[in-house]
């Protein structure tokens, strides 16, 4: 099934020069870059964005974090792109992520850990719309 997912490289990746790295890994991997954009997020964007998690302790840790520089947000498409995209990216945790994984070659810890994904395709829908017009999207 053809699907389409959110992704963002988070500060820590845009700091490292990791942009390009990371979006070839996406596209060798078969996941077509259908729309793409570098902003800073505003403190509302972010708290927005990251709403479900507003509860948590690291919330506000969270929202400091992925204001702190320019992101990479992205609708990758592709063959079950939820899920592949998971995949791409590994577990939360880099030092639990498995190998060959960008949070695993990349992420710093938990909480700055590169890279963003949707995790299922309701959500995906959700996070796309917040950053994407229809007309931006490829
Ligand atoms: P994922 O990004 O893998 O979907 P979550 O949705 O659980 O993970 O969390 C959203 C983001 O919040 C994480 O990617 C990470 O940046 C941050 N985060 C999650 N857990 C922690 C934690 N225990 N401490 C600090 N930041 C965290
Ligand atoms: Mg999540």
């Amino acid at each position: 099934m053809i699907q389409k997912t959110l992704s963002i490289v988070k500060p820590d990746g845009v700091k490292r020069n990791l942009i390009g790295k990371i979006v070839a890994m996406f596209e060798d991997k078969g996941l077509k870059i259908a729309a793409m954009e570098m902003k800073l997020l505003s403190k509302k964007e972010a708290e927005g964005f990251y709403v479900v998690h507003k509860e948590r302790p690291f919330f506000g840790e969270l929202v400091d974090y992925m204001t702190s520089g320019p992101v990479v947000v992205m609708a990758l498409e592709g063959e079950n792109a939820v899920l592949r995209n998971r995949e791409i990216m590994g577990a939360t945790d880099p030092a639990k992520a498995d190998a060959g994984t960008i949070r695993k070659l990349y992420g710093v810890n938990v909480g700055e850990n590169t890279v963003h994904g949707s995790d299922s395709p309701e959500n995906a829908a959700i996070e796309i719309g917040y950053f994407f017009p229809s007309s931006k999207i490829f």
